[in-house]
């Protein structure tokens, strides 16, 4: 491990960003330390307010979630251990830690990747309010801002007017960044030995994996006890090298309404969540499948869920704080009552007595992962027929996925409840007609029963 004696270092914060392809965030940050000849301490924090207990009643983060990130970071700290740096794991408040951090170091910067959601960039708010240097970096989008046909605070609202400008645009996502091969050094031990401590005081400085063991279901269409679905970055990037190589995007259209089973979808999604996978990463894998086998309506129709992705992101930055009020971006009044406690406590324990919605709640809460049809489904059955408020569920969905990604799952139950930018309106799913159309045999109800 090398040392560096400059007093005046960088820190770079991992965040969603956990992974060492594609990170321009990270990339700058060294760029940073290189130029002004010092040193670069990495650092993760375990956030204690994700175990805190929501306004719904319940805790935030499920064991599951917990398990799932602690597995990314472990990734990234054995591989930024391998190119003899050290990733600093420290428990708290981030800016708190962060800000002792930067004070007991007499840390210049931080850099870290921008998170456009109110949570996120309150930790922000509060490390700028102390007069530190942050610099954040914008990195999640397939498309970099400037490369839009438009501001990105003028995005349009309608998602399909936001795909055909950007197709019309010639649709090209920024190219992945290259792997980081190389990390500058520590702060002197001294110094180190300083932020250890910081660490400890906080409660601990590295995760007990064992407390987070995951849940060993065979039947999740996400098996992550399974080696090929566990992991961080290194697991992430073999999943994606062996999605292509079994041909898998060519049927992906056509399967991707699918409930059971890990080869109907991508399974991106968890990995994509803690940014273990880059999205850049994952289309410029599938545009490297359409050169060596043709392109076909499914490999495109990847690229177009990953435009959703890329649209709600975008909607954050547009609309902001308007994204988590009971109203949503809607104007008409909200119909009383506006929330059935009794009918939630229903859903989430899994005893609506609709078939198809239970089996999808029990496998949710017991393995963190839900097919697209089904969310759609158990998201508006909670709105639509039992007639809660769209954000108990989107908090329970919070607390449950191991895919929980803060724009994606606001805007996808912003769009159900119908108080979205979705120019349909209201988006409710006859659970009778959809269980006969997507599990006419009943095998996914009998799987969860
Ligand atoms: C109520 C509700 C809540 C959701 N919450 C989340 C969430 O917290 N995190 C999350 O990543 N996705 C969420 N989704 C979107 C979608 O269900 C998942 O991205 C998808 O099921 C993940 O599996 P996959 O990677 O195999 O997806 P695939 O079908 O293989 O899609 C490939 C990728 O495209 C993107 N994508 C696909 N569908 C959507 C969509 N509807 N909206 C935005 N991006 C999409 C995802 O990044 C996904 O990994 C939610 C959907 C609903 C209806």
């Amino acid at each position: 491990m090398t040392h560096h004696t400059s007093t005046s270092g960088v820190i770079y914060w991992f965040r969603n960003d956990l992974r060492l392809h594609d990170n321009p965030a990270l990339q700058q940050a060294i760029a940073l330390a290189q130029q002004r000849h010092t040193w670069l301490l990495p650092v993760y924090v375990h956030d204690t307010a994700l175990q805190l207990t929501s306004p719904w009643g319940f805790v935030r983060t499920s064991a599951h979630r917990l398990a799932w990130t602690a597995m990314a970071v472990q990734d990234v700290s054995e591989q930024i251990a391998a190119l003899g740096s050290q990733l600093l794991q420290v428990t708290g408040e981030p800016h708190e830690v962060l800000a002792e951090l930067m004070t007991r170091l007499n840390a210049s910067t931080l850099v870290c990747e921008s998170i456009a959601a109110p949570f996120e960039e309150a930790h922000l708010q509060a490390l700028q309010q102390r007069g530190l240097d942050v610099h954040t970096v914008w990195q999640s989008t397939l498309m970099a801002p400037q490369q839009l046909p438009f501001e990105p605070h003028d995005v349009p609202n309608e998602f399909s007017s936001f795909r055909r400008a950007v197709e019309r645009h010639t649709f090209a996502p920024a190219k992945p960044v290259a792997t980081v091969t190389h990390m500058p050094a520590l702060p002197d031990r001294v110094a180190l030995d300083a932020a250890l401590e910081v660490a400890s005081a906080t409660g601990q400085h590295t995760t007990d994996h064992s407390a987070y063991a995951p849940l060993n279901d065979p039947r999740s269409a996400f098996p992550w006890s399974q080696p090929a679905f566990h992991g961080g970055e290194r697991a992430a990037l073999a999943h994606l090298a062996q999605y292509c190589s079994r041909g898998l995007p060519h049927t992906y259209k056509a399967t991707r309404n699918g409930l059971y089973g890990a080869d109907y979808s991508t399974k991106w999604s968890p990995w994509l969540a803690t940014g273990a996978l880059s999205a850049r990463q994952a289309w410029a894998a599938i545009h490297a499948f359409e050169a060596q086998h043709g392109a076909s309506d499914s490999t495109y129709w990847i690229g177009f869920e990953l435009l959703w992705r890329d649209h709600f992101r975008w909607l954050h930055l547009k609309h902001g704080q308007r994204m988590y009020g009971p109203s949503g971006l809607s104007s008409a009044p909200l119909p009383p009552p506006s929330h059935n406690p009794r009918g939630f406590e229903r859903w989430r324990t899994a005893q609506t007595g609709h078939a198809l919605i239970d089996a999808g709640m029990r496998e949710l809460n017991a393995t963190g992962y839900s097919s697209n049809r089904l969310r759609q489904n158990l998201a508006s059955f909670l709105i639509h027929d039992l007639r809660c408020d769209w954000r108990a569920g989107a908090a329970w969905f919070e607390a449950q996925l191991i895919d929980f990604d803060v724009y994606n799952n606001q805007g996808n139950w912003l769009y159900l409840s119908g108080r979205g930018t979705d120019p349909r309106g209201s988006r409710r799913f006859n659970p009778d007609k959809q269980a006969h159309d997507y599990d006419a045999d009943g095998t996914y109800r009998e799987l969860w029963r």
